[in-house]
């Protein structure tokens, strides 16, 4: 008999585990730290690719579900020199496999798809022990514990069910992401709606950039990246907004007044987005009764693949669970046997697109990408 299977964190990867186990009768609980669903806005736009976020939908019984969220036109792609010149413009002529949904929205339907109780808001994990065999306690923030007979971490980069498979922990990979918002743009900030386009504008330079994304309703959402150490970003005061923006938009002098006014008009404080990753090629021996997924198993520098592989991961794991209903050991190992090389393979593309992104021939290394020259 298939146990019980308990999944820490309640992010895409492990939302779509609890929503294939339970297509296959498997039932499934999740302890997430965040109070309620609405606690914390979910961040931006993903692009759902056909081999492995669209798969996994297929697999979660969602993919109608899926397509009613994506919104047209939104995968359309520019790239712009610092001076605003428009040096690649790709129209999104529906023949990109790569839809754009709103991060809520996609997380809402696997909720809406799970019993209700599935997911037990308000449960921080604070540590786990083994208690042998292939048990292993969770303790939550309050005092209470739960024993799992089988323990998924899809805790995200910060895993706490991680350490009882490695000792590795996420390092800084030396860029860093400052996120703005501006609304209702075209009425409000039109010079910014024509430069953003009608998706994705990235205008780079060696070691930074301003990359803009238009979500739903008119939002430009904007991630300046800034390669710089650590403790530069910590001697900016991101509580006071203005001087922190200001500090910000200083490292783009010069650059097209259209692409600096992302910054400096920006409607929401500031927030900086510190990026680590997990060593290339993160793995681990089988431990009885536990596994990883998502971020938690490999988290890497941005590359438009984490949502994408955690929902995979999630996917693969409960067709593992599924189609191993005896014998949990072997299912675990045929997941993770396929999760080592394809995790591996993430993290050198993700590191590939960091150096084609801020390397020295930003953004030109960006256009070859896109033109099928690199
Ligand atoms: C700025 C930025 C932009 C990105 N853009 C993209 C993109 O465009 N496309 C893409 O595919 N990927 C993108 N990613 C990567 C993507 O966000 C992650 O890879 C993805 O969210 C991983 O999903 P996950 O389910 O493994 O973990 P998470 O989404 O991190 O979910 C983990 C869950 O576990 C919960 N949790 C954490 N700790 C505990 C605890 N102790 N106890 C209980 N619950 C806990 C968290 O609250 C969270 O709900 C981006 C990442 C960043 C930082």
């Amino acid at each position: 008999m298939t146990p019980d299977v308990t999944i820490i964190g309640a992010g895409l990867g492990g939302l779509t585990l609890a929503r294939v186990l339970h297509v296959h009768g498997i039932p499934a609980t999740v302890y997430e730290t965040e109070p309620s669903p609405t606690a914390r806005a979910q961040g931006g736009m993903l692009d759902i690719h056909e081999h492995d976020g669209q798969s996994a939908l297929r697999a979660a019984g969602l993919i109608d579900e899926f397509r009613a969220l994506v919104l047209e036109g939104r995968e359309a792609t520019r790239v712009l020199d610092r001076d605003g010149t428009v040096l690649l413009d790709m129209p999104d002529d529906g023949t990109g496999g790569r839809p754009e949904v709103q991060r809520g929205e996609l997380r809402r339907i696997l909720l809406d798809s799970l019993p209700a109780d599935t997911v037990r808001w308000g449960h921080k994990v604070t540590g786990v022990r083994a208690l042998g065999g292939s048990r292993h306690e969770v303790a939550f923030a309050d005092g209470t514990t739960v024993v799992a007979n089988l323990l998924v971490g899809a805790d995200g980069a910060w895993s706490r069910v991680r350490p009882l498979l490695s000792d590795a922990t996420p390092e800084y990979i030396g860029t860093s992401l400052i996120e703005t918002y501006l609304f209702d743009a075209d009425a409000r900030h039109p010079a910014g709606a024509k430069t953003v386009g009608g998706g994705a504008m990235s205008a780079l330079a060696p070691g930074k950039g301003i990359l803009a994304h238009r979500e739903s309703g008119g939002t430009l959402h904007t991630y300046v990246a800034l390669s710089k150490p650590q403790d530069w970003f910590t001697g900016i005061d991101f509580t006071d907004p203005a001087t922190a923006t200001e500090r910000i938009v200083q490292e783009f002098d010069g650059w097209a007044p259209e692409l600096t006014a992302l910054i400096t008009d920006g409607e929401t404080a500031p927030v900086l987005r510190t990026l680590n990753a997990l060593p290339p090629g993160h793995r681990w021996d089988r431990v009885p009764g536990v596994t990883l997924l998502g971020d938690a198993a490999h988290l890497t520098p941005p590359s438009g693949e984490g949502a994408n592989l955690a929902m995979y991961d999630g996917a693969e794991l409960g067709k593992a669970i599924a189609e191993h209903p005896d014998d949990v050991e072997a299912a675990l190992t045929a997941y993770e046997q396929a999760l080592f090389p394809r995790s591996a393979a993430a993290a050198t593309e993700a590191a590939r697109i960091q150096d084609i992104c801020f390397g020295d021939n930003a953004p030109h290394s960006l256009i070859d990408m896109f033109t099928g020259h690199a």
